[in-house]
Protein backbone atom coordinates (compact mmCIF):
# COMPACT_ATOMS: atom_id res chain seq x y z
CA UNK A 1 0.00 0.00 0.00
CA UNK A 2 1.57 3.47 -0.82
CA UNK A 3 -0.17 6.81 -0.31
CA UNK A 4 -1.27 7.06 -3.86
CA UNK A 5 -3.77 3.87 -3.50
CA UNK A 6 -7.07 5.59 -2.07
CA UNK A 7 -10.54 4.22 -2.47
CA UNK A 8 -13.34 7.31 -3.48
CA UNK A 9 -14.39 9.44 -0.76
CA UNK A 10 -16.63 8.87 1.48
CA UNK A 11 -15.61 4.75 1.63
CA UNK A 12 -13.32 4.70 4.69
CA UNK A 13 -16.17 6.33 6.67
CA UNK A 14 -18.46 3.36 6.00
CA UNK A 15 -18.61 1.43 9.38
CA UNK A 16 -19.07 -2.78 8.38
CA UNK A 17 -21.69 -4.10 8.84
CA UNK A 18 -22.79 -6.42 11.94
CA UNK A 19 -24.99 -8.87 11.76
CA UNK A 20 -27.01 -10.85 13.60
CA UNK A 21 -24.77 -13.28 15.83
CA UNK A 22 -25.24 -16.97 14.84
CA UNK A 23 -23.42 -19.32 17.46
CA UNK A 24 -22.53 -18.79 21.53
CA UNK A 25 -19.27 -20.25 22.35
CA UNK A 26 -19.58 -23.84 23.93
CA UNK A 27 -23.49 -24.11 22.65
CA UNK A 28 -24.12 -26.07 19.79
CA UNK A 29 -27.75 -25.77 19.37
CA UNK A 30 -28.33 -22.23 19.95
CA UNK A 31 -31.52 -20.71 19.34
CA UNK A 32 -31.65 -18.06 16.99
CA UNK A 33 -33.16 -15.08 16.85
CA UNK A 34 -32.02 -12.10 15.68
CA UNK A 35 -31.72 -12.57 11.99
CA UNK A 36 -35.91 -12.06 11.57
CA UNK A 37 -35.63 -15.67 9.61
CA UNK A 38 -38.50 -17.62 9.10
CA UNK A 39 -38.03 -20.68 11.67
CA UNK A 40 -40.14 -22.85 9.55
CA UNK A 41 -37.41 -22.38 6.53
CA UNK A 42 -38.73 -22.39 2.91
CA UNK A 43 -41.51 -24.47 1.45
CA UNK A 44 -40.99 -28.26 -0.20
CA UNK A 45 -41.33 -27.12 -3.27
CA UNK A 46 -38.79 -24.33 -2.94
CA UNK A 47 -36.41 -26.98 -1.59
CA UNK A 48 -37.31 -29.35 -4.58
CA UNK A 49 -36.25 -27.19 -7.17
CA UNK A 50 -33.22 -26.08 -5.66
CA UNK A 51 -32.04 -29.65 -5.59
CA UNK A 52 -33.02 -30.19 -9.12
CA UNK A 53 -30.78 -27.20 -9.88
CA UNK A 54 -27.52 -29.37 -9.20
CA UNK A 55 -28.05 -31.12 -12.38
CA UNK A 56 -27.58 -27.52 -14.49
CA UNK A 57 -24.93 -26.11 -12.48
CA UNK A 58 -22.52 -26.65 -15.88
CA UNK A 59 -24.43 -23.85 -17.44
CA UNK A 60 -24.75 -20.45 -17.19
CA UNK A 61 -27.94 -18.93 -15.97
CA UNK A 62 -30.06 -16.77 -18.14
CA UNK A 63 -29.89 -13.43 -17.59
CA UNK A 64 -33.24 -11.79 -18.26
CA UNK A 65 -34.61 -13.75 -15.26
CA UNK A 66 -37.46 -14.11 -17.64
CA UNK A 67 -39.59 -17.19 -15.79
CA UNK A 68 -38.83 -15.57 -12.52
CA UNK A 69 -40.07 -12.06 -13.06
CA UNK A 70 -43.05 -13.73 -15.38
CA UNK A 71 -44.06 -16.12 -12.07
CA UNK A 72 -44.15 -12.56 -9.92
CA UNK A 73 -46.02 -10.98 -12.14
CA UNK A 74 -48.80 -13.54 -12.13
CA UNK A 75 -48.49 -13.92 -7.98
CA UNK A 76 -48.76 -10.16 -7.82
CA UNK A 77 -50.60 -9.30 -10.87
CA UNK A 78 -47.60 -6.88 -11.85
CA UNK A 79 -46.18 -6.39 -15.17
CA UNK A 80 -42.84 -8.61 -15.31
CA UNK A 81 -41.48 -5.37 -17.62
CA UNK A 82 -41.38 -3.67 -14.31
CA UNK A 83 -39.65 -6.22 -12.49
CA UNK A 84 -35.92 -5.99 -11.92
CA UNK A 85 -34.11 -9.15 -9.48
CA UNK A 86 -31.27 -8.74 -7.70
CA UNK A 87 -28.68 -10.77 -4.95
CA UNK A 88 -31.42 -9.76 -2.39
CA UNK A 89 -33.01 -6.52 -1.88
CA UNK A 90 -29.52 -5.47 -0.38
CA UNK A 91 -28.59 -5.38 -4.21
CA UNK A 92 -31.44 -3.60 -5.76
CA UNK A 93 -31.08 -0.96 -2.97
CA UNK A 94 -27.47 -0.62 -4.16
CA UNK A 95 -28.03 -0.11 -7.68
CA UNK A 96 -30.58 2.28 -6.66
CA UNK A 97 -27.46 4.84 -5.13
CA UNK A 98 -25.21 3.36 -7.80
CA UNK A 99 -27.83 4.77 -10.21
CA UNK A 100 -29.12 8.09 -9.08
CA UNK A 101 -26.76 8.81 -6.31
CA UNK A 102 -23.21 10.98 -6.78
CA UNK A 103 -21.26 13.21 -4.79
CA UNK A 104 -22.60 15.45 -2.14
CA UNK A 105 -26.27 14.26 -3.21
CA UNK A 106 -28.64 13.53 -0.16
CA UNK A 107 -30.29 10.45 0.89
CA UNK A 108 -33.04 10.28 3.55
CA UNK A 109 -34.03 7.86 5.69
CA UNK A 110 -35.51 7.62 9.31
CA UNK A 111 -33.56 7.44 12.30
CA UNK A 112 -34.29 3.86 13.25
CA UNK A 113 -34.21 3.06 9.21
CA UNK A 114 -32.08 -0.24 7.96
CA UNK A 115 -28.10 0.33 7.77
CA UNK A 116 -28.07 -0.70 3.98
CA UNK A 117 -29.15 2.50 3.17
CA UNK A 118 -26.08 4.37 4.40
CA UNK A 119 -23.80 1.95 3.65
CA UNK A 120 -24.95 2.24 -0.02
CA UNK A 121 -25.40 5.57 0.03
CA UNK A 122 -22.05 6.50 1.65
CA UNK A 123 -20.21 3.78 -1.33
CA UNK A 124 -21.56 6.06 -3.83
CA UNK A 125 -19.82 9.10 -2.23
CA UNK A 126 -23.83 10.26 -0.96
CA UNK A 127 -24.54 11.72 1.92
CA UNK A 128 -26.80 10.49 4.21
CA UNK A 129 -29.45 12.04 6.43
CA UNK A 130 -30.95 10.67 9.02
CA UNK A 131 -34.72 11.98 10.23
CA UNK A 132 -36.30 11.38 13.66
CA UNK A 133 -39.10 9.49 14.00
CA UNK A 134 -42.38 9.69 16.19
CA UNK A 135 -42.19 7.31 19.19
CA UNK A 136 -40.43 4.45 16.95
CA UNK A 137 -42.79 5.67 13.92
CA UNK A 138 -42.18 7.23 10.68
CA UNK A 139 -42.81 10.70 10.40
CA UNK A 140 -43.56 11.76 6.76
CA UNK A 141 -43.77 15.40 7.90
CA UNK A 142 -39.94 15.40 9.03
CA UNK A 143 -39.44 13.35 6.01
CA UNK A 144 -40.80 15.98 3.70
CA UNK A 145 -38.61 18.91 5.88
CA UNK A 146 -35.21 17.04 5.28
CA UNK A 147 -35.95 16.80 1.73
CA UNK A 148 -33.91 19.90 -1.11
CA UNK A 149 -32.78 20.00 -4.24
CA UNK A 150 -30.07 17.68 -3.47
CA UNK A 151 -32.40 14.63 -2.07
CA UNK A 152 -31.75 12.03 -4.68
CA UNK A 153 -33.59 8.94 -3.11
CA UNK A 154 -35.90 8.50 0.07
CA UNK A 155 -35.58 4.90 1.90
CA UNK A 156 -38.75 4.10 3.88
CA UNK A 157 -38.69 0.06 5.37
CA UNK A 158 -42.95 -0.28 5.87
CA UNK A 159 -43.11 -2.08 8.18
CA UNK A 160 -39.51 -0.73 9.73
CA UNK A 161 -36.80 -2.57 11.19
CA UNK A 162 -36.26 -2.72 13.66
CA UNK A 163 -39.28 -0.85 15.15
CA UNK A 164 -41.57 -3.35 13.53
CA UNK A 165 -44.02 -0.22 13.34
CA UNK A 166 -45.41 0.61 10.09
CA UNK A 167 -47.60 3.61 8.13
CA UNK A 168 -50.75 3.32 6.21
CA UNK A 169 -50.80 3.28 2.33
CA UNK A 170 -52.28 7.17 2.27
CA UNK A 171 -49.39 8.21 4.13
CA UNK A 172 -46.82 6.81 1.83
CA UNK A 173 -48.64 8.58 -1.09
CA UNK A 174 -48.31 11.92 0.47
CA UNK A 175 -44.89 11.30 0.70
CA UNK A 176 -44.51 10.23 -2.49
CA UNK A 177 -46.60 13.32 -3.87
CA UNK A 178 -44.43 16.03 -1.25
CA UNK A 179 -40.88 14.97 -3.09
CA UNK A 180 -38.51 17.32 -5.33
CA UNK A 181 -39.40 16.38 -8.76
CA UNK A 182 -36.31 14.90 -8.84
CA UNK A 183 -36.50 12.38 -5.76
CA UNK A 184 -37.63 8.77 -5.52
CA UNK A 185 -39.60 7.28 -2.92
CA UNK A 186 -37.90 3.52 -2.35
CA UNK A 187 -40.23 1.57 -0.42
CA UNK A 188 -38.70 -1.58 1.38
CA UNK A 189 -41.19 -3.85 1.47
CA UNK A 190 -39.26 -6.86 2.77
CA UNK A 191 -41.49 -7.79 5.79
CA UNK A 192 -44.84 -7.07 4.08
CA UNK A 193 -45.76 -10.63 3.53
CA UNK A 194 -46.61 -10.57 7.68
CA UNK A 195 -49.53 -8.00 7.06
CA UNK A 196 -52.48 -9.30 5.71
CA UNK A 197 -54.09 -7.78 3.18
CA UNK A 198 -51.42 -4.88 2.31
CA UNK A 199 -49.83 -4.61 -1.12
CA UNK A 200 -46.48 -3.60 0.11
CA UNK A 201 -47.24 -0.63 -2.17
CA UNK A 202 -47.58 -1.92 -5.66
CA UNK A 203 -50.54 -0.51 -6.60
CA UNK A 204 -48.54 3.05 -5.56
CA UNK A 205 -45.49 1.69 -7.39
CA UNK A 206 -47.96 0.66 -10.78
CA UNK A 207 -49.48 4.22 -10.71
CA UNK A 208 -47.11 6.65 -9.35
CA UNK A 209 -43.92 8.05 -11.85
CA UNK A 210 -41.42 8.68 -8.85
CA UNK A 211 -41.96 4.89 -6.50
CA UNK A 212 -40.52 1.33 -6.60
CA UNK A 213 -40.88 -1.09 -4.43
CA UNK A 214 -37.82 -3.43 -2.70
CA UNK A 215 -39.28 -7.26 -2.18
CA UNK A 216 -37.12 -10.60 -1.16
CA UNK A 217 -36.98 -13.71 -0.60
CA UNK A 218 -34.98 -13.39 2.72
CA UNK A 219 -37.94 -13.31 5.24
CA UNK A 220 -41.26 -15.20 4.84
CA UNK A 221 -40.15 -16.99 1.71
CA UNK A 222 -37.63 -18.27 4.05
CA UNK A 223 -34.60 -18.16 1.03
CA UNK A 224 -32.10 -15.49 3.38
CA UNK A 225 -29.27 -17.92 2.86
CA UNK A 226 -29.69 -18.03 -0.82
CA UNK A 227 -29.83 -14.57 -1.38
CA UNK A 228 -32.78 -13.76 -3.95
CA UNK A 229 -34.73 -9.52 -3.73
CA UNK A 230 -36.43 -8.17 -6.49
CA UNK A 231 -37.21 -4.40 -7.00
CA UNK A 232 -40.62 -2.95 -9.00
CA UNK A 233 -41.33 0.63 -10.21
CA UNK A 234 -41.88 2.72 -13.34
CA UNK A 235 -40.55 1.24 -16.73
CA UNK A 236 -37.76 4.18 -17.14
CA UNK A 237 -36.16 3.70 -13.72
CA UNK A 238 -35.44 -0.36 -13.86
CA UNK A 239 -34.70 0.24 -17.48
CA UNK A 240 -32.00 2.65 -15.81
CA UNK A 241 -31.26 -0.12 -12.92
CA UNK A 242 -30.83 -3.18 -15.54
CA UNK A 243 -27.87 -1.15 -17.07
CA UNK A 244 -25.95 -1.38 -14.21
CA UNK A 245 -27.28 -4.99 -13.52
CA UNK A 246 -24.42 -8.07 -13.88
CA UNK A 247 -25.94 -10.09 -16.62
CA UNK A 248 -25.26 -13.30 -14.35
CA UNK A 249 -25.92 -11.87 -10.89
CA UNK A 250 -28.49 -14.86 -9.82
CA UNK A 251 -27.63 -18.38 -10.15
CA UNK A 252 -29.56 -21.09 -11.77
CA UNK A 253 -29.84 -22.58 -8.28
CA UNK A 254 -31.39 -18.85 -7.51
CA UNK A 255 -33.93 -18.28 -9.82
CA UNK A 256 -35.18 -21.98 -9.94
CA UNK A 257 -36.12 -21.97 -6.12
CA UNK A 258 -37.28 -18.30 -5.78
CA UNK A 259 -39.67 -19.47 -8.91
CA UNK A 260 -41.02 -22.23 -6.62
CA UNK A 261 -41.02 -20.41 -3.87
CA UNK A 262 -43.21 -17.79 -5.19
CA UNK A 263 -45.52 -20.07 -6.58
CA UNK A 264 -46.24 -21.89 -3.21
CA UNK A 265 -48.56 -18.92 -1.74
CA UNK A 266 -50.25 -21.60 0.66
CA UNK A 267 -46.69 -21.57 2.55
CA UNK A 268 -46.43 -18.20 2.76
CA UNK A 269 -49.93 -17.71 3.94
CA UNK A 270 -49.35 -20.68 6.84
CA UNK A 271 -46.04 -19.10 7.71
CA UNK A 272 -48.00 -15.50 7.85
CA UNK A 273 -50.39 -17.19 9.95
CA UNK A 274 -48.69 -18.45 11.97
CA UNK A 275 -46.26 -15.52 13.03
CA UNK A 276 -49.51 -13.43 14.04
CA UNK A 277 -50.54 -15.88 16.60
CA UNK A 278 -46.80 -16.50 18.17
CA UNK A 279 -46.30 -12.53 17.80
CA UNK A 280 -49.04 -11.65 19.62
CA UNK A 281 -48.91 -14.38 22.42
CA UNK A 282 -45.11 -12.95 22.79
CA UNK A 283 -45.82 -9.23 23.11
CA UNK A 284 -48.86 -10.29 25.77
CA UNK A 285 -46.15 -12.66 27.55
CA UNK A 286 -43.40 -9.93 27.52
CA UNK A 287 -45.72 -7.32 28.82
CA UNK A 288 -46.86 -8.88 31.73
CA UNK A 289 -43.36 -9.78 32.48
CA UNK A 290 -42.97 -5.86 32.47
CA UNK A 291 -41.12 -5.62 28.70
CA UNK A 292 -43.69 -3.47 26.69
CA UNK A 293 -43.05 -3.08 22.97
CA UNK A 294 -44.85 -1.39 20.20
CA UNK A 295 -47.48 -3.12 18.03
CA UNK A 296 -45.38 -5.02 15.59
CA UNK A 297 -46.55 -6.02 11.81
CA UNK A 298 -43.53 -7.77 10.84
CA UNK A 299 -42.15 -11.06 12.03
CA UNK A 300 -40.34 -9.40 15.43
CA UNK A 301 -40.98 -7.24 18.34
CA UNK A 302 -38.97 -4.34 19.30
CA UNK A 303 -38.78 -5.24 22.94
CA UNK A 304 -38.07 -2.16 25.34
CA UNK A 305 -35.96 -2.26 28.72
CA UNK A 306 -35.88 -0.10 31.42
CA UNK A 307 -32.28 0.97 30.49
CA UNK A 308 -29.55 0.34 28.34
CA UNK A 309 -27.99 -1.90 31.33
CA UNK A 310 -30.96 -4.40 31.68
CA UNK A 311 -31.06 -5.06 27.87
CA UNK A 312 -27.49 -5.61 28.04
CA UNK A 313 -27.69 -7.98 30.82
CA UNK A 314 -30.74 -9.73 29.62
CA UNK A 315 -29.03 -10.55 26.04
CA UNK A 316 -25.95 -11.52 27.92
CA UNK A 317 -28.21 -14.32 30.38
CA UNK A 318 -30.41 -15.23 27.38
CA UNK A 319 -26.93 -16.00 25.39
CA UNK A 320 -25.79 -18.25 28.49
CA UNK A 321 -28.69 -20.18 28.20
CA UNK A 322 -28.69 -21.05 24.33
CA UNK A 323 -30.97 -18.01 22.69
CA UNK A 324 -30.02 -15.75 20.23
CA UNK A 325 -31.53 -12.52 20.30
CA UNK A 326 -30.30 -9.26 18.30
CA UNK A 327 -29.31 -5.89 20.58
CA UNK A 328 -30.10 -2.62 18.44
CA UNK A 329 -28.03 -0.28 20.12
CA UNK A 330 -26.29 0.13 16.70
CA UNK A 331 -29.79 1.62 15.40
CA UNK A 332 -29.65 3.65 18.73
CA UNK A 333 -32.03 1.75 20.28
CA UNK A 334 -29.81 0.62 23.38
CA UNK A 335 -32.50 -0.28 25.54
CA UNK A 336 -34.10 -1.95 23.21
CA UNK A 337 -33.68 -5.92 21.98
CA UNK A 338 -34.84 -6.82 18.85
CA UNK A 339 -36.67 -10.76 19.17
CA UNK A 340 -37.68 -12.61 15.83
CA UNK A 341 -40.52 -14.57 16.22
CA UNK A 342 -39.70 -18.38 16.11
CA UNK A 343 -41.58 -21.13 16.46
CA UNK A 344 -43.41 -21.89 19.22
CA UNK A 345 -41.04 -23.53 21.95
CA UNK A 346 -38.60 -21.02 21.09
CA UNK A 347 -40.92 -18.29 21.79
CA UNK A 348 -41.86 -19.99 25.09
CA UNK A 349 -38.61 -20.27 26.26
CA UNK A 350 -37.77 -16.92 25.06
CA UNK A 351 -40.41 -15.48 27.58
CA UNK A 352 -39.77 -17.47 30.29
CA UNK A 353 -36.16 -16.57 30.53
CA UNK A 354 -37.40 -12.79 30.33
CA UNK A 355 -39.86 -13.47 32.90
CA UNK A 356 -36.93 -14.93 35.13
CA UNK A 357 -34.30 -12.20 34.32
CA UNK A 358 -36.91 -9.34 34.87
CA UNK A 359 -37.73 -11.51 38.35
CA UNK A 360 -34.18 -11.48 39.18
CA UNK A 361 -34.03 -14.99 39.58
CA UNK A 362 -31.71 -16.35 37.54
CA UNK A 363 -28.89 -16.88 39.47
C1 LIG B 1 -34.00 -8.20 5.98
C2 LIG B 1 -34.26 -6.91 5.31
C3 LIG B 1 -34.09 -6.78 3.94
C4 LIG B 1 -33.76 -7.98 3.10
O1 LIG B 1 -32.50 -7.90 2.60
P1 LIG B 1 -32.05 -9.04 1.56
O2 LIG B 1 -30.84 -8.43 0.95
O3 LIG B 1 -33.16 -9.20 0.59
O4 LIG B 1 -31.79 -10.27 2.35
C5 LIG B 1 -34.35 -5.56 3.35
N1 LIG B 1 -34.75 -4.51 4.07
C6 LIG B 1 -34.94 -4.59 5.39
C7 LIG B 1 -35.43 -3.43 6.15
C8 LIG B 1 -34.68 -5.80 6.06
O5 LIG B 1 -34.85 -5.89 7.38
Amino acid sequence: MNDFIRPQPGIMDIELYQGGQAHVAGISDAVKLSSNENPFGPSDKAKEAFSRAVHKMHRYPNTDHASLRQAIGEVHGLDPDRILCGVGSDEIIHFLCQAYVGARDEVVFTEHGFLMYRISTMAAGGKPVAVPERERVTDVDAILRACNKKTKLVFIANPNNPTGTMIGLAELERLAAGLPKQAILVIDSAYSEYVEGYDGGAELATRLPNVVMTRTFSKIYGLGGLRIGWGYGPRAIIDVLNRIRGPFNLSTAQLDTAEAAVRDQDWVNRCRDDNTRLRAWLAEALAEKGVPSDTSTANFILARFASEEEAAGCDAYLKTEGIIVRRVAGYNLPNCLRITVGDEPSCRRVAHLIGLFKAGRTA
